[in-house]
């Protein structure tokens, strides 16, 4: 017998039909003599509802309400499972993330889990009862709801299986498993049997949206074992996501490509190129709560130079206005933007050991008349800054390029 954690994703609770749908599932592992704790997400499109709703009363909502507000959404969906599951025979209880509790900072709307209290789980596995919690929210030091930003009910599985020691961390959603890209945007994309910890760890980070990056992390940092699934399908074996690497297993050079519309580009034109300059600019951002992510610092002429650099796309506009009424104190010629931009990037542990990768991802765009704005490298993924309305177009002209789809297995 094991202790289970599986987690649905709005899709996967998106009607009462699918919910019912779920509730056989857990059943069927259930008979199978496992203890299952279930994490739901909110029915599929309810969280932009809510947010939109948000929005129509404040332009920046508030963030503590706007947590009231967002976490209703998986209060509805463990409520709702509970029901499904007791109407087929198995006891079922559900539970806020504040019930349970599962703790977190203060930061609304993006809040970290601190600790889970496991004491009522425990409890309600040891009476026989399938325990199912809402997803994305918390509750923060100040005894307010939290919530953990989009997508957040990933990290809320991997931290309940973390913190219960589970077994495995089942996410189910609506593909069945973790592809090569975007299977919506490539078909011939391929799902692999498994994926690395530190492949899957830059694909999260780079924008693929299968996993929330967070429950990478934490997968990585307790040694969870974590494997994607199909709520949809029946069988399969979806994508693991791996600790080690094995010697023998034939390495893809490149094993997957991710996107990122959230991404807006910041130029600051003709600053004096003077030590502290750099500090004086990305400080400042920084000091706002910004995310600076790609850089660029040119050296322009007569003792000038020009900084470039990204940041998420809701906060191109107070950058920028951030940036304009400091223009005079740094000296700056020109502060201006765009935030019609994408950042498409290439991930394999293969290219630690080959030269050549970025050459050959730049001739491929190239080739399609893509101009690359900004680059940036790790060991293990190459990025790139382009125009947005390019994207799709580089990600299929790099998963041919790269014959993602003919790959053989590696595992
Ligand atoms: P859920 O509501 O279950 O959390 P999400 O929409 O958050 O589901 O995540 C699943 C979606 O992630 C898929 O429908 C797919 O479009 C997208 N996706 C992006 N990159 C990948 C990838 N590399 N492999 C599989 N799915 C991906
Ligand atoms: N319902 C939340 C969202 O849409 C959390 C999640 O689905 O993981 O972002
Ligand atoms: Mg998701």
């Amino acid at each position: 017998m094991a202790l289970i954690v599986q987690k649905y994703g709005g899709t996967s609770v998106g009607s009462v039909e699918r919910i019912k749908n779920v509730a056989k599932r857990i059943a069927k592992t259930r008979a199978q003599g496992h203890d299952v704790v279930v994490v739901v997400s909110a029915m599929s499109g309810e969280t932009n509802r809510l947010v939109a709703l948000a929005h129509e009363i404040q332009a920046y909502p508030d963030p503590r309400e706007m947590d009231v507000v967002l976490a209703t959404g998986e209060q509805v969906t463990i409520g709702l499972l509970a029901m499904a599951l007791q109407n087929i025979g198995v006891a079922a209880k559900s539970y806020t993330g504040w019930q349970v509790a599962v703790k977190t900072d203060c930061a609304h709307t993006k809040a970290r889990i601190e600790s889970i209290d496991d004491a009522k789980m425990r409890a309600d596995l040891q009476d026989g009862r399938v325990v199912i919690v809402a997803g994305f929210q918390g509750i923060s030091s100040h005894g307010d709801i939290s919530t953990l930003g989009r997508g957040g009910s990933d990290t809320s599985a991997v931290a309940l299986a973390a913190a219960l020691k589970a077994d495995e961390c089942q996410i189910y959603t609506d593909v069945d498993g973790v592809y090569t890209t975007d299977p919506r945007v490539v078909p011939e994309a391929r799902r692999m049997d498994t994926i690395t910890f530190d492949e899957m760890l830059e694909l999260a980070s780079l924008g693929s949206k299968v996993l929330q990056i967070r429950s990478v992390e934490f997968a990585g940092k307790y040694k969870v074992r974590l494997r994607v699934l199909s709520s949809l399908q029946e069988g399969g074996e979806g994508t693991l996501i791996t600790f080690e690497e094995d010697e023998n297993m034939e390495q893809a050079i490149v094993s997957g490509i991710a996107f990122d519309k959230n991404q807006a580009r910041i130029n600051v034109r003709g600053v004096p190129d003077k030590p502290g300059i750099a500090y004086q600019i990305l400080g400042a951002v920084a000091d706002a709560n910004i995310d600076v992510d790609m850089i660029i610092q040119n050296v322009g002429n007569e003792g000038t130079t020009d900084f470039s650099f990204t940041v998420p796309r809701g906060d191109y506009q107070p950058t920028l206005d951030l940036l304009g009424n400091l223009k005079n104190t740094i000296g700056a010629d020109e502060i201006s933007g765009d935030d019609n931009v994408c950042k498409v990037s290439i991930v394999g542990l293969g290219m630690r050991s080959h030269v050549g990768v970025a050459s050959k991802m730049f001739r491929a765009l190239a080739a399609d008349n893509i101009n690359i704005q900004m680059i940036s490298t790790s060991e293990i993924k190459i990025s790139v800054l382009i125009d947005e309305k390019y994207m799709e177009l580089a990600t299929r002209v790099l998963h041919k390029e790269f014959e993602l789809d003919q790959t053989k297995e590696r595992a």
